[in-house]
């Protein structure tokens, strides 16, 4: 996987470059410290916000022959080199989701007894934990309750709802929180230093703003969006759908100055730059939400009313985006917002004045579109699911998903095949296959084709073959050969 080795590269080796989780860091150290490392931990949070890594920096913390300051792994001993390298024969790390995780689970508690081979402790890493099936659950509960004294284990998990609360509470559990954005850019920053790779600091923030608090997912974008050693705002931009956030500051400039003009000039910069306007104005309510939780804060009630109106609008606006004019929905909110025509509308509160007759509108807006809605529903369960139908009507099963970041990754996929039930979508980064074959995600994209079509599914995701187009010519026979080694170029994951 070339796309996560930069991840691999940066994983923290010791707690000091550990990123993001500070409350974690502090407890774990203070336990290694003082010798109490509890023998069940639970670490729960979403994916990529260093779970594992804080895992094995534990495995080494338990393991390494020289300890600097009583806590940090000093890296250069045959243990924490071995756990680096994932060789360290006490340390086992168990996928529940495979299925060879499962039987590694019920041969733990056979294994469990035995003394370590080469460390003076074994350390169980299960990751996905929520995975396991009620046998290896009630197995691996039996190990938890009277764990031998030179075990200790460490399960990780994205969804803790699903964990059994007689497991939960049996383990000391830690919640990993999504990485703050600017704490995101920061490390993504050191990377790029690192590497060598030209970075504008308005691709760095439009990736760590993208991933949603996930590192892993940051450094694979950092990774993939890199050429030539640059990293560009607008190539990042082009490929993410993401906005640029100096057009969103000019956007949310204009509306609060009250100039129409100039907010009309921004959308239509938007739009001519081909510009995603729902995206946008996603991201638009989302500065302005931010802006009026601040102002409460700070008690500056005026102006988070007047927020919470901008964002009324916009947010109306935001459900007519399919209008046949993509613009014209955003325009009448910067309108609305910026209050021109308050004397024409008979000098009532400019903004409110809007939304009144907006409420007016609304109800018979909502009207028409849940019955435009049930008709193109209609529609499409009479048509049969094959290739052609599904790419016809694509765009529509990706406005359809609710998931924002499923949605984008989708927008940059297409059918490529339907057999049967089985209906495979190509992609062209990893990043968006990855994404859309997250357990949540893969269901929520396989409902909404079902809900669609009438006709049930199974998703699964290619790689986009590459086009190997320059030099082929003379050497098709050897390419030929190095396709038929790797499956034709097409992967099916
Ligand atoms: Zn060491």
């Amino acid at each position: 996987m070339e796309n996560i080795s930069l991840y691999r590269k940066y994983r923290p080796h010791n707690f000091d470059n550990l990123v993001g989780q500070d409350h974690i860091k502090t407890t774990l150290i203070n336990a290694i410290k003082g010798g109490n490392v509890s023998h069940a931990y639970l670490f729960t949070g979403p994916r990529g916000t260093g779970k594992t890594s804080t895992a094995r920096l534990v495995a080494k913390a338990l393991t390494c022959t020289n300890l600097l300051d009583g806590f940090e792994p000093c890296g250069e001993c045959d243990f924490c080199s071995d756990i680096s390298e994932g060789r360290l024969i006490d340390l086992i790390e168990i996928d529940a989701a495979s299925n060879r995780g499962i039987d590694e689970v019920r041969d733990l508690k056979e294994k469990i007894n035995f003394a370590p081979t080469r460390a003076k402790v074994k350390i169980y890493i299960v990751d996905e934990v929520h995975m396991m099936t009620k046998e290896a659950f009630n197995a691996l509960l039996k190990t938890l309750e009277e764990p031998p004294h030179h075990a200790y284990f460490i399960l990780a998990t994205t969804e803790v709802h699903k964990i059994p609360e007689t497991i939960i509470s049996r383990c000391q559990r830690f919640d990993f929180k999504r990485i703050s954005i600017r704490a995101l850019m920061t490390r993504l920053s050191f990377i790029a230093q690192k590497e060598e790779i030209e970075a504008e600091d308005g691709a760095l923030e439009m990736i760590s703003k993208y991933v949603d608090g996930g590192l892993r997912d940051a450094i694979g974008l950092l990774e993939q969006l890199t050429v030539e050693k640059k990293l560009s705002a607008s190539y990042v931009q082009d490929i993410l759908g993401v906005s640029d956030s100096s057009m969103l500051t000019a956007f949310f400039n204009a509306i609060m100055a009250r100039d129409t003009k100039e907010s009309l000039n921004v959308i239509n910069e938007l739009h001519s730059q081909g510009s995603d306007l729902k995206q946008f104005s996603h991201e638009f309510m989302d500065f302005v939400r931010t802006k009026m939780l601040q102002s409460i804060i700070n008690e500056e009630n005026e102006i988070a009313g007047r927020y919470l109106k901008i964002i009324e609008i916009f947010q109306e606006a935001h459900q007519k985006l399919e209008s046949s004019i993509p613009q014209l929905p955003l325009e009448i909110a910067a309108i609305q917002t910026t209050g021109t025509f308050k004397d024409v509308n008979e000098g009532q509160g400019e903004v409110s004045n809007g939304i009144e007759k907006e409420e007016a509108i609304k109800k018979e807006n909502v009207k028409k579109d849940r019955a435009e809605d049930a008709k193109s529903a209609e529609d499409l369960s009479s048509l049969p699911l094959t290739i052609d139908s599904l790419m016809g009507n694509w765009p529509r099963v990706v406005e359809r998903i609710k998931t924002a970041p499923l949605r984008m990754s989708l927008m940059s996929g297409k059918p490529l095949k339907v057999e049967g039930i089985n209906v495979v979508v190509e992609f062209d980064t990893i990043f968006h296959k990855d994404k859309v074959m997250e357990h949540s995600n893969r269901t929520e994209l396989e409902e909404t084709i079902t809900r669609l079509f009438n006709s049930p599914v199974k998703i699964s995701a290619a790689m986009k073959a590459i086009e190997l187009k320059p030099v082929v010519e003379e050497q098709s026979d050897d390419i030929e050969k190095v396709l038929e080694i790797f499956g034709g170029g097409e992967v099916v994951g």
